[in-house]
């Protein structure tokens, strides 16, 4: 019986496999022609100085509606484009996609406030040779000012192959873009290479943020205290709760970005909200009076 019942395991187990391994490769079939297609579009989500309520930044993060698969995250299909390649046109894409957008804003005046429009970096384009000239070249057309271009490159990436990766860092600082390192806390980084880094800001990963109120408290306290010693902004990612916002403006977190103040909205959505001028400190207040 017990051979039986491990057959029949291992049958299951392999059926698994192979589902798993079609999807990926009906995935990246899709995501081949997505490009073509006008398939992929980008989602922008505000960042806020906790001390001022004003919105600082955005991040871009791409989004698919594929037209077999439906909609999917990036989490399941950025590590296929990666895998088979295709993450450096896409990766071209979004950065060409969030540039023009940025440049419109910043044409039409309203971006006069936002200190950046970040965009994330994958590992494979932190290795691509070309990566520095598409820059370039991607802001030469635009001609969106340098400044306002943040690059997000995760923490693991980062750490994966610091030398290679502090060459690159330094010639984008060289060009004026800003870094901000993303997901920090998850990866190894010591503080002695924090301090070679050529970077402006942290981003503290959601996890350590949904550990508050409770056991994220010490790790960001930490980090903020490190990332200020060193002359770096801290961002906290992934804020819902109004608990969540006065642990981080008592820590003295500079800028915060999550659902409590919005979610990820398309460049229309976005383009209304510059308009508005908001003064975010006023939803932190609403919200906790309400309780919610
Ligand atoms: P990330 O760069 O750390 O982006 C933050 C993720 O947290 C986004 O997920 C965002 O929608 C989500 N998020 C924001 N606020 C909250 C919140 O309050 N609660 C929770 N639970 N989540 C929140 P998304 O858009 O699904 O992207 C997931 C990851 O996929 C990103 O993590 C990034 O690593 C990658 N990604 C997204 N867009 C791109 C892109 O254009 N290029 C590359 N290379 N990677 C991308
Ligand atoms: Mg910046
Ligand atoms: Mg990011
Ligand atoms: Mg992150």
């Amino acid at each position: 019986y017990a051979k039986h019942d491990g057959k029949n395991r291992y049958a299951v187990f392999r059926a698994e496999m192979e589902q798993r391994a079609q999807r990926r490769m009906r995935i990246e079939a899709n995501l081949r022609r997505a490009l073509q297609n006008d398939e992929l579009y980008l989602h922008y989500q505000p960042q806020i100085d906790l001390r001022s309520g004003r919105l600082v930044g955005v991040e871009a993060l791409i989004r698919w509606n594929c037209r077999e698969l439906g909609p999917l995250t990036p989490d399941e299909f950025i590590p296929v484009a990666e895998e088979s390649g295709v993450i450096i046109e896409l990766g071209r894409w979004v950065l060409q996609s969030a540039c023009r957008q940025a440049a419109s804003w910043c044409k039409a005046g309203l971006l006069d406030s936002l200190e950046h429009v970040a965009v994330n970096l994958s590992a494979c384009q932190a290795r691509e040779p070309g990566l520095m000239d598409d820059i370039r070249a991607i802001l030469e057309e635009t001609q969106l000012p340098h400044g306002l271009l943040e690059l997000e490159i995760t923490e693991g990436v980062m750490m994966d192959n610091v030398h290679a990766n502090v060459e690159l860092m330094r010639r984008l600082q060289e060009a004026g873009i800003h870094l901000s390192i993303d997901d920090f806390g998850t990866g190894y980084s010591s503080m002695s290479y924090l301090k070679r880094l050529p970077i402006d800001q942290l981003k503290i990963d959601r996890s350590f943020v949904h550990d508050l109120p409770g056991e994220g408290e010490a790790i960001i306290t930490a980090i903020i205290a490190m990332a200020h010693s060193l002359n770096l902004k801290v961002v906290a990612e992934g804020v819902e709760t109004p608990q969540q916002v006065e642990f981080l403006r008592q820590a003295g977190c500079d800028n915060v970005q999550g659902y409590f103040f919005a979610r990820p909205m398309t460049a229309a959505q976005l383009t209304a909200l510059l308009l508005e001028r908001r003064d975010w400190s006023r939803r932190t207040v609403m919200a906790l009076g309400d309780g919610a």
